[in-house]
C-alpha cells in the first residue's frame, strides 16, 4: 500500500534536490549568457564604451527606448526606491493577466527574460534529458544546457527558415526541452502555431516546449499563450526589452502552468524586482497604442531597408522582426570589423552561416548610415581596422568566455 507522503516533507526534499542541481551547475562555471554580451564581443572588448555617434544596430535593442509614460512612471517612482514594494509586481502581473486572459498564478515576473530562459533549461534538462534547439538560433539556452550536463542538438532551420519541428523531434527522443524562438533570433522568421501544436502532440512524454516570444509584437504571428491557458507542457517567455524599449530597465515574464513555474523558480529563488522597471512595464501595458505604433515604425524602416538592399543586389532573409540576416558574400567577421571602423556596429555571424551577419533595424537615419557604410565596405572602398576582441564572445546582452562557447 502506498505510504501517504507529507507534502511539507516533499517540498523540503524537492528543494534540496534542486539545490544540489543548482550547486552542480555552479560548479561547472554556470553563468547567465545574454544578447548584449554576445553583440558587444563581435567588435569591441566587453566594458569599453562605444565611440561617440556610433550607430548601434548590433544587439536587437529598440532605439526608441521606453515610451513617454514609462519614463514618467520611472521618474515618479524613483524616490520610493528605498523600499522593495513587491505589491507593485503583483499589480504588473495582474495588468498583464487581464490583458491576456491569463490567471495571475500562471505568470512570474523577472528582471528580463534571460533569467527565466536559463532557469527553465536548468529545470528541465540534465545528462539524461537533452536540449533541442534550432540553428541558427538564439544561443543563450545552450549555455545553460551545457551547465546542466545535457546533450545539445542544434537542428538546421528548414529552407524557408522556419523551425524544422519534425527534425527537432527526431533529434530528441530523449529530450527534456525543445526551444522554439518565434520570430527567431537571428532570422526574424516565424514558426507557425500549427507546427508548435504538432510538436506538442508528438514530443516525448515529460519534455517541455520553451516558446520564446521576445520579438512577437513585431510580427503577425499568433502567440502560444493559448497553449499555456490549456495547461499544456509549454513555457512562454516574454520580455519588455524589445518592442517596449526597456532592455536596460530589465523586465520580463515566464508564463506557464503553476507546477512548471514552480520547477523553474526552484533555480531562481525569489528576489525583488527593480521598481523602476515594474512601474515602466505597467505603464507601457496600459498604453493602448504603443505596440501597434512601434510595430508600424519598425516594419516601415525594415521594408525600406529591404527595398534598398534588393535594389543594390544584396541578398537577405526576409524577416518579421526587428532584425534580419544579411548575406555578406565573404567572411562576415571581416565585414563587421570594416563596418565598426566606420562607426557602424552591426550584429554577429552564426557558425552555421559564416557569410551572413545579423542586422538590427534602427531608426531611419541609423539605417541610412548603415547603407552608406555597407555600400563602401562591399565596394572595397572601406576596409577593416578594428579587430574583434579575444577571450570572450558576446550574445545580445551576455558575455561568455570563449572557453564556454
Ligand atoms: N530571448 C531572445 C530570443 C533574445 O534575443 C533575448 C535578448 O536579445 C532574450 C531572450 C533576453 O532578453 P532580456 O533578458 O533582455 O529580456
Amino acid at each position: 500500500m502506498p505510504v501517504e507522503e507529507n507534502p511539507a516533507c516533499r517540498s523540503r526534499r524537492s528543494f534540496f534536490q534542486v539545490s544540489v542541481a543548482a550547486a552542480a551547475a555552479a560548479a561547472v562555471g554556470y553563468q547567465i549568457v545574454s544578447e548584449p554580451m554576445l553583440a558587444h564581443a563581435a567588435s569591441l572588448p566587453l566594458g569599453s564604451p562605444y565611440p561617440k555617434d556610433a550607430v548601434l544596430i548590433n544587439a536587437n535593442e529598440n532605439p526608441l527606448g521606453p515610451c513617454g509614460i514609462a519614463c514618467d512612471a520611472v521618474n515618479n517612482v524613483a524616490s520610493q526606491g528605498g523600499r522593495y514594494s513587491d505589491w507593485m509586481t503583483k499589480d504588473l502581473i495582474s495588468t498583464f493577466a487581464i490583458a491576456e486572459g491569463l490567471k495571475p498564478e500562471y505568470i512570474r515576473a523577472f528582471p528580463g527574460s534571460s533569467g527565466p530562459l536559463h532557469y527553465s533549461v536548468l529545470a528541465f534538462t540534465s545528462p539524461t534529458k537533452s536540449y533541442i534547439t534550432a540553428d541558427p538560433g538564439y544561443e543563450a539556452g545552450m549555455h545553460a544546457a551545457k551547465a546542466s550536463g545535457a546533450r545539445v542538438a542544434k537542428v538546421p532551420l528548414t529552407s524557408t527558415h522556419t523551425h524544422d519541428v519534425k527534425a527537432m523531434l527526431a533529434a530528441g527522443p530523449d529530450a527534456g526541452m525543445f526551444y522554439i524562438c518565434s520570430p527567431n533570433n537571428p532570422t526574424g522568421t516565424l514558426t507557425s502555431h500549427s507546427d508548435i501544436e504538432f510538436m506538442l502532440a508528438n514530443k516525448p512524454k515529460d519534455s517541455i516546449l520553451l516558446v520564446d516570444e521576445a520579438y512577437i509584437h513585431f510580427s503577425d504571428n499568433s502567440s502560444a499563450l493559448d497553449l499555456v491557458k490549456a495547461d499544456k507542457d509549454v513555457i512562454v517567455l516574454r520580455t519588455f526589452s524589445k518592442i517596449y524599449g526597456m532592455a536596460g530597465l530589465r523586465c520580463g515574464f515566464g508564463i506557464a502552468r503553476p507546477d512548471l513555474l514552480e520547477k523553474m523558480i526552484a533555480f531562481s529563488g525569489w528576489s525583488a524586482m527593480p521598481i523602476t522597471a515594474v512601474a515602466a512595464a505597467t505603464a507601457s501595458l496600459k498604453d493602448p497604442r504603443l505596440v501597434a505604433e512601434r510595430k508600424h515604425i519598425n516594419s516601415t524602416i525594415r521594408e525600406a531597408t529591404f527595398q534598398w538592399l534588393a535594389k543594390n543586389n544584396y541578398s537577405f532573409v526576409p524577416s518579421q522582426s526587428n532584425c534580419f540576416m544579411l548575406d555578406t558574400k565573404r567572411p562576415a567577421k571581416d565585414v563587421i570589423a570594416a563596418m565598426a571602423a566606420q562607426n557602424v556596429f552591426i550584429g554577429r555571424p552564426w557558425p552555421i552561416w559564416p557569410t551572413h551577419v545579423r542586422i538590427t533595424v534602427g531608426t531611419q537615419s541609423e539605417m541610412d548610415r548603415f547603407q552608406e557604410a555597407f555600400q563602401r565596405v562591399m565596394s572595397g572602398a572601406a576596409v577593416s581596422s578594428v579587430q574583434p576582441s579575444n577571450g570572450s564572445i558576446h550574445l545580445d546582452g551576455l558575455v561568455i568566455p570563449t572557453t564556454h562557447a
